[in-house]
């Protein structure tokens, strides 16, 4: 049996800040399902394939290996035994892999990793499709929002600080360009399942974030 809390949201609304800080909180395993679709992305790129490549892509999912290793509550990556854990951020790698995780077949092979790595435990797992199709009996279910612009702003900050050089110009091209092919994919499309709460983080600081889904959490929890 497994507790399984599933946050939603488009890139930037703060779900991987939120979810690590409500893991400790919690006592939960913290699943980042991006990891999986960066990985695969970042093989395409390694074996110099196109885009339009779609069957090629298709045997990289295949095929590959991921480890995810939470250490000191920091998700270390490896793609066939080779730490990937950086580059899966880099903008080479932001660039494609919506293209690449809307690949029908590459989807029902990392969602299958994905529920593998939930199986049997209590976990707190971020992505786009974990309340509609990954999980959809989750047991407690929240989609985070917040405005283009402030997304935008703190994914470049956060870029910034990480060392990745792409300019606010750049990073919310990227992000709008991410919403809507998360937006529009035959299976998993990023949508709000019916039964989530909705977070509208625009305007919040991270303590306030916290604060409102800690109290929605423990609600829920009160009512099991
Ligand atoms: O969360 P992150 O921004 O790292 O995700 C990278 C990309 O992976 C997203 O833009 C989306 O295309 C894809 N993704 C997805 N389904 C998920 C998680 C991520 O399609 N559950």
């Amino acid at each position: 049996m497994s507790f399984i809390i599933g946050i939603d949201g488009p890139a930037g609304s703060g779900k991987g800040t939120m979810t690590k800080i409500l893991a400790k909180k919690f006592n939960l395993i913290h699943i980042d399902t991006g990891i999986t679709y960066r990985a695969v992305a970042k093989a395409v790129l390694d074996n110099n394939i196109k885009l339009n490549e779609k069957e090629k892509i298709i045997e990289v999912a295949k095929n590959i290996d991921i480890q995810i290793k939470n250490e000191e509550n920091v998700d270390k990556v490896f793609l066939n035994g080779k730490d990937i854990t950086k580059d899966i951020r880099s903008k080479e790698v932001t660039a494609i892999v919506s293209q690449v995780s809307s690949i029908k077949e590459v989807r029902l092979i990392m969602v299958d990793l994905q529920r593998k790595l939930a199986e049997g435990k209590n976990v707190i797992m971020e992505g786009r499709d974990i309340c509609t199709y990954v999980f959809p009996n989750a047991d407690i279910k929240i989609y985070l929002k917040a405005s283009l612009e402030e997304r935008a702003r703190r994914r470049y900050e956060e870029n910034c600080q990480k060392g990745i050089n792409m300019s606010y110009q750049e990073v919310l091209e990227n992000i709008k360009l991410r919403d809507e092919n998360d937006m529009h994919k035959e299976i998993g499309s990023l949508e709000i399942a019916e039964d989530s709460i909705v977070v509208d983080t625009t305007g919040f600081e991270i303590e306030q974030s916290v604060e409102k889904l800690t109290k929605i959490i423990q609600e829920k929890m009160k009512n099991m």
